[in-house]
């Protein structure tokens, strides 16, 4: 059975119910697998003819190992990876794995999903409610609220900084209605942070709720991002190990491939994109690692100074740099640099990529002078329709914004208004 470890205690051993529903260890690590299983090589000569979720599941399974009974853990796997993760060529050694054709068009949907129905089976025997408290900035907020949507036994209150957040993106944490509740807080993501932070410290609070955090980096959001590099593999393999280059910022996507490698999947390299944000970078170039501010960018789902995974891979690794080098390399690149490469793949290939994708374009194309016969799969985390407003205007007007995006415009917001103090939140939460 699948038992879970603390980045900073690896004697106390936690089940997958305990990690899922904690999200954080209290010593500050984060929750690691005691144990990654190999998947058997009749895995990898069946793989050819599984779909997406069935592989899913057999990876699920081996993972999890019935930590989540079988049957159980078929509906959570059939029920979250219910939409496509094809791979399109864009000439013969260099593919794009489309992981935008979720609800809210960004890869974050898989690990929202999967969370939320992970959740509700390990709340399944509480008589009371469980209560999701989230901060969002824009983007985490919309794949938490759309993957919790309609979940049995479980509420969200998603707090966002009034004015901050882009139209659609509003839209999508103020539409859903159901079991999904809005506070729009007048102040900053900060702001909306601190008030959750100081809600799970207040014991009247406590004592009304059982509240939780849908946090990023909770092992059920990493768990079916290792699903889709089976499903690339499966549909570009040809003999020759693959190099995945995946647009990293808190470096959660490029963790779940790591643990794909370590189940059995044959990978010839990593490749983390960066945008100027580069402080992984740094380390593979030195060996140090340097958390910094973040500086804001056009593909901004990247903008991390401090990555929060970064000690998951030290973990994989036993902290030894020269390991981690071997299996991972890094670029970066700055913004006139990712829209010469949106304007490459539209000149090249007619194909639009988003400003994250494209900075994993670049990178496998820098990669590609010293390695000209690999073949390449750029993860694309997101739909070039979620960022519009950066690309060139030319490529910008031949987006296809797919309905479930551009419907959102005609829905209607609900929202409630709160002010910054504390006592505000704490009467709404307790008036529930
Ligand atoms: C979150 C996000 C990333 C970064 O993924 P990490 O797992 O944080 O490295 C990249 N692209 C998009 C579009 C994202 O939303």
């Amino acid at each position: 059975m699948m038992k879970l470890y603390s980045t900073n205690n690896k004697q106390k051993l936690f089940t997958l119910g305990e990690a899922v529903l904690k999200g954080l260890p209290d010593d500050n690590g984060l929750f690691m697998p005691s144990y990654i299983p190999k998947l058997p090589s009749v895995f990898f000569e069946k793989l050819p003819s599984l779909s997406f979720p069935e592989l899913s599941f057999a990876v699920a399974n081996a993972l999890i190992d019935g930590a989540i009974p079988y049957s159980e853990l078929e509906k959570i796997v059939f029920g979250a990876i219910d939409f496509a993760a094809p791979s399109i060529a864009l000439d013969p050694k260099t593919h794009i794995l489309e992981l935008f054709h979720g609800p809210t068009l960004a890869f974050k949907d898989f690990g929202a999903r999967f969370m939320a129905r992970t959740m509700s089976y390990f709340n399944r025997n509480e008589d009371r409610e469980l209560t999701i408290l989230v901060a969002t900035s824009g983007d985490t907020g919309g794949a938490v609220a759309t993957g919790f949507y309609d979940i049995p036994g479980i509420k969200v209150i998603i707090l966002y900084p009034k004015g901050k957040v882009s139209h659609l993106q509003e839209k999508q944490l103020t539409t859903l209605g159901k079991n999904i509740t809005a506070l729009e807080v007048d102040g900053t993501f900060d702001d909306c942070q601190a008030l959750v932070k100081q809600a799970f410290l207040d014991a009247e609070i406590n004592s009304h709720l059982r509240i939780s955090s849908a946090n990023s980096i909770n092992i059920a959001r990493l768990i079916p991002q290792s699903f889709y590099y089976f499903e690339a593999w499966k549909q570009v393999f040809d003999g020759q190990a693959p190099v995945f280059i995946t647009p990293s910022g808190n470096f959660g996507n490029i963790t779940a491939g790591l643990f794909a490698q370590k189940m059995g999947l044959p990978v010839k390299k990593f490749i983390a994109a960066n945008n100027a944000n580069d402080v992984f970078y740094h380390y593979l170039q030195t060996g140090e690692y340097t958390p910094k501010p973040s500086v804001q960018t056009i593909s901004n789902a990247m903008d991390v100074g401090a990555p929060s995974n970064f000690a998951r891979i030290m973990d994989l690794y036993g902290s030894t740099w020269n390991n981690v080098k071997q299996d991972i390399q890094a670029y970066s690149f700055s913004d006139d640099a990712t829209l010469s490469g949106i304007q490459e793949v539209f000149d090249q290939y007619q194909y639009i990529i988003d400003p994250h994708g494209a900075v994993g374009y670049l990178a496998f194309k820098e990669h590609q002078k010293q390695n000209p016969n690999d073949i390449g799969i750029i993860l694309e985390t997101a739909h070039p329709s979620k960022f519009i407003d950066v690309l060139p205007k030319e490529i910008a007007n031949q987006v296809n914004t797919p309905d479930r995006l551009s419907t959102l415009a005609h829905r209607k917001k609900v929202a409630t208004q709160i002010s910054i103090r504390f006592s505000e939140f704490k009467d709404f939460l307790l008036s529930r």
